[in-house]
C-alpha cells in the first residue's frame, strides 16, 4: 500500500486533476513535496501532459544566429557576452547570417533563432559606430533588417530573441517572425541586489521583462518565455514566476511555450563557484510548471543542458525538447552540445513519446488568426499537416 500523502499534496493533486487552476500554496506544496509523496505530483504531471498533448515531443530544428554578442547587461551567469575588443567579440555581418541560414536550409532547418545581447549601443561607441557605418540607428532596426532579409532570401522562419522588447519593436517584428523570444528568468527582485546575479543587469528587472511579456500579448505575437533556476532564487520564488507568465498568459493567451533552463556553472563567469542545480530541482520545477500551467502549456527543457535525463524530464511532464540544430553549436551554452536528430528521437522512443518536428510557431497558433505574418502564410502552409506539426513528409524530405 502506498503510505498518505501529506494533505496539502493531497488537495493539489485532486485540484489538478478536477482541471482547476492551482493558487500559489498549491504550487508551494507541490513543488516541495518530500520524497514520499513526489511520486504522486510526478505521476499527475505526466498525466496532465497526455490529457494536453497525448505522447508527442516536439522540436525545432534551427540554425542558432548569435547576432551579437555585446551587451549593456553583465549577469552573473553569461558566458555569451563580450566586451568590445574582447577575444571572441563579433556582430554577424547580414552576409554572414545569409550564408549561415542557407546551409541551414540545406539541413533541413525551418528556424532562424536571433540571438543576442540588449542594447549594446546604449553602452558602447565602438557598436554605435558599427551599426552607423552600415546605416542602423539601433539593433533592433538591425534585427529588423535581418528578419526581412532571411524571409526574402531563405526559406527559413525568424524567431529573434533581442532582450527587452517595446510595443513599437514588438508590432515591428510581427511583420517577419513567426514568434520571439525573452526569458522572464525569474521574478525575484531579491537577485538585482547587490552581489546578486541580476546586480549588474538593469535589463533583468522583473518588472521590465514583465511589461515586454505584457506588450508581445497586446501586440498578439507567439512568445517564448521561461524560468532560469538555480541562480540564487528559492522554490517558492519559482512558483511566483510560473504564476506571473500564468497571469499575462490568461490575460493575452500568446505564451506558446515555457523553458525551463538550469544554470550550469562556467570557467570564467562570475558564478563559476556557484553550485549547479540538481537534476531533482529542474524535475521538480518542470513537474511545477505543468500542473501550475495545465495541460495545454508546452513546456520545455533543453535536452543537451541535461544530457542523459530525458525519461526524467519526460516522467515530470515536459512536451519540448526545444530547438535543435545541425549546423550551428548553442552559443549561450557552448560547451553542451545538442543531441544528434536521430540519438534525440530514440530516447524520445524509449521514454514511451513520439519526436515531432515543430516549427518555431507552436501548432496551437498556427491557424489562429493574426499569429502568422502574411509574408510567411505561404512558408507555414507548406510545412505543416492538419496537426500544425511539420508534416513527416516535410520533415524526412528535408532532414
Ligand atoms: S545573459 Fe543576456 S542580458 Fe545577461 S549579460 Fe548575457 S547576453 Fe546580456
Amino acid at each position: 500500500m502506498s503510505p498518505a500523502l501529506s494533505p496539502a499534496v493531497e488537495t493539489a493533486l485532486a485540484a489538478a486533476a478536477r482541471g482547476r487552476s492551482l493558487d500559489r500554496a498549491a504550487g508551494v506544496a507541490l513543488i516541495d513535496a518530500r520524497p514520499a509523496d513526489w511520486p504522486a505530483v510526478r505521476t499527475a504531471a505526466a498525466a496532465a501532459r497526455d490529457r494536453g498533448k497525448g505522447r508527442i515531443v516536439t522540436y525545432s530544428r534551427k540554425v542558432f544566429l548569435p547576432l551579437t554578442n555585446l551587451c549593456r547587461d553583465d549577469c552573473g551567469y553569461c558566458v555569451f557576452k563580450r566586451d568590445p575588443g574582447q577575444a571572441g567579440a563579433r556582430t554577424m555581418e547580414l552576409d554572414e547570417v545569409l550564408e549561415v541560414c542557407g546551409a541551414g536550409a540545406r539541413l533541413g532547418c525551418k528556424e532562424a533563432l536571433l540571438s543576442l545581447g540588449d542594447k549594446p549601443e546604449a553602452r558602447f561607441p565602438e557598436h554605435r559606430a558599427w551599426l552607423r557605418h552600415r546605416g542602423y540607428r539601433s539593433t533592433m532596426d538591425y534585427v529588423l533588417a535581418v528578419s526581412r532579409a532571411i524571409v526574402e532570401e531563405t526559406p527559413l522562419l525568424p524567431h529573434a530573441n533581442p532582450g527587452l522588447m517595446s510595443e513599437r519593436d514588438l508590432r515591428a517584428l510581427r511583420e517577419t517572425n513567426v514568434s520571439v523570444g525573452l526569458m522572464l528568468e525569474t521574478t525575484s527582485e531579491r537577485l538585482a541586489a547587490t552581489g546578486g546575479p541580476h546586480d549588474r543587469a538593469p535589463d533583468k528587472l522583473p518588472r521590465r521583462r514583465l511589461a515586454t511579456l505584457e506588450a508581445a500579448g497586446r501586440v498578439g505575437i507567439a512568445f517564448t518565455t521561461g524560468l532560469l533556476i538555480g541562480i540564487g532564487e528559492t522554490r517558492a520564488e519559482r512558483v511566483d514566476t510560473l504564476l506571473a507568465i500564468r497571469a499575462i498568459h490568461e490575460r493575452h493567451g500568446h505564451v506558446q511555450e515555457v523553458i525551463v533552463q538550469n544554470f550550469r556553472a562556467k570557467p570564467g563567469i562570475a558564478m563559476a563557484g556557484h553550485p549547479e542545480p540538481a537534476l531533482d530541482e529542474l524535475e521538480r520545477t518542470v513537474a511545477a510548471a505543468r500542473l501550475l500551467l495545465g495541460p495545454a502549456m508546452n513546456v520545455q527543457a533543453p535536452p543537451n543542458l541535461s544530457p542523459g535525463t530525458y525519461a526524467t524530464l519526460y516522467g515530470a511532464g515536459l512536451n519540448d525538447w526545444g530547438g535543435v540544430s545541425p549546423l550551428t553549436i548553442d552559443y549561450i551554452n557552448p560547451e553542451a552540445p545538442w543531441p544528434h536528430l536521430a540519438a534525440l528521437a530514440a530516447r524520445t522512443t524509449e521514454t514511451g513519446g513520439r519526436l515531432r518536428e515543430r516549427l518555431a510557431l507552436y501548432p496551437e497558433f498556427v491557424g489562429r488568426p493574426g499569429f502568422v505574418p502574411a509574408a510567411l502564410r505561404a512558408r507555414v502552409d507548406a510545412c505543416v499537416d492538419r496537426t500544425g506539426l511539420v508534416a513527416d513528409a516535410v520533415t524526412l524530405a528535408t532532414g
